[in-house]
């Protein structure tokens, strides 16, 4: 007999399913896209579940939508996703569940020569039969063109009978790659870690498989050639008829990437990012779906992506931290992708020059394989790192640049190399100072001050984007002249670069870059093609570029980050310096590297500076086990926010009163959040910490159903595995 009552998740924050009436005629299934009534409105649901029951009371189902059911391994991605991070199911599935939109499908017509010439002919008309002829099929703006005349020619001589329109298939939305296009040259190391990456996905493949497809770490030092093999596990994954998804960091997928790809394999990968929309994501989309389209290269939501039969995940830099998705579904990329890779049956690849240490201890504990690429490509060498220490050799008063800084980057530019200088902060000045009264400017709606903007002439909020003119006068207290800029961001150095080195042709490259996205990776790609002298850049330069003519790189600031109260931090700094340092001498020539600092002697610099990255590994790992820190033992943060300050602090000790924590399970705070106020929102945060052997999210689950409702404006945002603790 067919289910007579259906269970629909709705892509709303509802952390429960809906029960609908079957309507008689219709026969569901778990994973179809459906319209059902809610309220006062026509929803699109999921089917979760079928059952047999008394329906009579129930809404019904409104039908059918025309969407591709959402596969089994989808929907327990969601599932999990939910279960996880805490988050409601339906929010889990709005990740997922992409909805047709309304762009309708434009047909596409041609036309081509199918009766007698008109009776009135022109020499318009003329030129538009010689382009005709043959019979090949036009689409009407092409052969316009060719006859040199307007669309208007065309249509009257299909209203003439002379042209016929014929419906034309759909563009393809995507070329197959070709994994035998182009067979490079792999370095021994190469060959053997390139083999045994695809052996994993041939593995998958085979039908008797039983055993859980591997999580393979490949890890190389920058320049080791991890995108050239991992290609190869792209290739054999095409071969075998399945379809491979490249996740990388929003910015590194770059024009200068999809060539690569597109040299390996003769066409570009399918990209999908948040430029891609309207009816190119819905055709994407499809393509997916349906299994034409055999390889993605994504930013982190392609992660939920629908493929029809997923041979293959890579995480190109898993260690980025901008895989964690801080608002709303807190989930971090490289996990899900890794959950992903178990329910779909395939194998997952996490590409780094300096892998997290969470992947490192999942290695240890040999729950993911790893394969190594120990050298640079063609004997390249790692780039020297020289320290500079500021104590002995500071800048000129009011200048950022040491005089040794300031040689290495003469030597650079008049040699015809290019030169990256580092520095973490956007922006002219992350501080103004009336020197007058000693008032700071700070945002109205944050506890933040505001970063001076010079391009802009703004005084900028980095955490709401708080915006306003740099005043002429103090707004304390009236002075005149009296705002003084503290400490540099990258706009101030690319000043003093201008001063220092004037001919010189420079960038500034950060994430506020004006034009967006878009424009930013345009800029990269010049950057790697050699139109710029000197580079100035935040961290965004760091991930994953690839720039052959660059030999220097300068860290203007290597402390910065050393300080913050994040358990990562050392590691953080360290990933992002050994990052970016690795992008010198990438290229034919060999590389170098200077790094500003007043703490020469601090671990994470000197091992940076020594080379000695296994030995900084080893401590942090021993450090972080003795203090029970992930991955030893495990954080979840409660952030409690309202729009006054007593009623966030109210519901987090309420919330601490209610713990009851269990053994193995310790709760600190409230405590004022270091970011007190953001957005006109007090914070408070609980942090959670609990052994390894906790079922961590059970404990949060009891506790928040135990704990009385937030009230009013209070919110409480659960993040499982934080990344940031701001
Ligand atoms: P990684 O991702 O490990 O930093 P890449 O894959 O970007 O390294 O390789 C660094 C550079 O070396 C690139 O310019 C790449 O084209 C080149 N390269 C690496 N392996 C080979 C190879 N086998 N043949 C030719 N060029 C290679
Ligand atoms: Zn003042
Ligand atoms: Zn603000």
């Amino acid at each position: 007999m067919d289910a007579t009552v259906a269970e629909i998740l709705i892509p709303l924050a509802l952390d429960q399913t809906y029960s609908y009436a079957v309507p008689e005629g219709i026969v569901l299934a778990p994973g179809d896209v459906v319209a059902v009534p809610l309220g006062p409105r026509s929803r699109v649901g999921v089917v979760w579940s079928l059952r047999l029951g008394g329906a009579s009371n129930l809404k019904q189902v409104e039908g059918r939508v025309d969407a591709p059911p959402l596969s089994p391994a989808l929907r327990r991605l969601v599932d999990w996703l939910s279960w996880y991070t805490l988050a409601p199911k339906g929010s889990a599935l709005s990740l997922v569940l992409r909805l047709p939109g309304d762009a309708p499908e434009v047909a596409r017509v041609g036309v081509r020569l199918a009766g007698p010439p008109p009776a009135r002919m022109t020499p318009a008309r003329a030129r538009v039969l010689a382009v005709a002829e043959g019979g090949l099929v036009h689409t009407k703006r092409d052969l316009a063109q060719r006859a040199g005349v307007g669309v208007g020619v065309i249509d009257g001589l299909v209203d003439e009978g002379t042209l016929e329109t014929v419906a034309l298939r759909p563009e393809p939305v995507a070329e197959r790659p070709d994994p035998g296009y182009a067979h490079p040259a792999l370095s021994e190391h190469q060959r053997a870690a390139a083999a045994a990456l695809a052996a994993a996905v041939a593995t998958a493949a085979a039908p008797a498989t039983s055993a859980p497809s591997p999580v393979i770490l490949l890890d190389g030092v920058t320049g080791s050639g991890k995108t050239e093999v991992y290609f190869e596990a792209v290739a054999e994954c095409v071969r075998l008829g399945r379809q491979a998804l490249i996740l990388m960091p929003e910015i590194a997928l770059t024009s200068v990437f999809l060539e690569r790809f597109s040299a390996r394999f003769g066409t570009k990968p399918t990209a999908w990012h948040s430029g891609v929309s309207g009816r190119r994501r819905e055709r994407v989309l499809a393509g997916v779906a349906s299994g034409d389209v055999r390889a993605v290269a994504g930013a982190r939501s392609a992660l939920f992506l629908p493929f029809r039969d997923l041979g293959l995940v890579v995480v190109d830099e898993e260690h980025e931290s901008a895989y964690k998705q801080e608002d709303g579904v807190t989930y971090h990329t490289r996990d899900m992708a890794v959950v992903r890779g178990r329910l779909e049956g395939c194998p997952v690849v996490l590409a780094s020059a300096t892998p997290a240490i969470e992947t490192r201890v999942n290695v240890a504990r040999k729950r993911f394989g790893r394969v190594a690429l120990p050298e640079r490509f063609g004997g390249r060498r790692l780039p020297d790192i020289r320290p500079i220490d500021l104590r002995a050799d500071p800048p000129p008063p009011g200048r950022f640049l040491s005089e040794s800084l300031v040689a290495e980057l003469r030597a650079t530019t008049s040699a015809g190399e290019q030169a990256l200088l580092f520095l973490n902060r956007r922006g002219y000045a992350p501080l103004t100072l009336c020197r007058s009264c000693g008032h700071r400017s700070s945002c109205p709606n944050c506890s933040a001050w505001l970063v001076e903007h010079r391009f802009r002439r703004s005084l900028v909020c980095h955490h709401c984007g708080h915006a306003e003119r740099v005043p002429e006068s103090c707004v304390a207290c009236g002075s005149v002249g009296s705002l003084v800029p503290c400490g540099p961001g990258v706009e101030r150095i690319a000043e003093e670069v201008a001063t220092l080195f004037p001919d010189s042709r420079r960038i500034v490259l950060s994430s506020d870059f004006p034009g967006g996205t878009e424009r930013l990776r345009a800029e990269l790609a010049a950057v790697a093609a050699g139109d710029a002298d000197i580079v100035i850049g935040t961290q965004l330069v760091a991930k994953g570029h690839n720039f052959p003519s660059m030999t220097l790189v300068g860290v203007l600031d290597a402390d910065i980050g050393l300080t913050s109260g994040d358990p990562r931090a050392a590691e953080r700094t360290f990933q992002l310096l050994q990052q970016v340092t690795g992008r010198a001498g990438r290229g034919a020539k060999p590389g170098r590297a200077v790094v500003q600092t007043y703490q020469p002697d601090h671990p994470v610099i000197a091992a940076l500076i020594s080379g000695e990255a296994e030995r900084f590994y080893r401590e942090e790992t021993a450090a972080r086990e003795a203090a029970g820190l992930p991955p030893f033992g495990r954080l979840a943060s409660l952030i409690v926010s309202a729009t006054d300050r007593a009623s966030a602090e109210q519901h987090g000790r309420a919330l601490a009163r209610m713990a009851d924590p269990p053994p193995g399970v310790t709760v600190l705070g409230p405590a004022e959040a270091p970011l007190a106020l953001i957005r006109g929102r007090h914070r408070f945060r609980l942090l959670v910490k609990t052994t390894r052997d906790v079922r961590l999210q059970d404990f949060l689950r009891e506790w928040l159903i135990r704990t009385e409702k937030p009230r009013g404006s209070v919110r409480v945002q659960v993040d499982v595995d934080p990344q940031s603790f701001l």
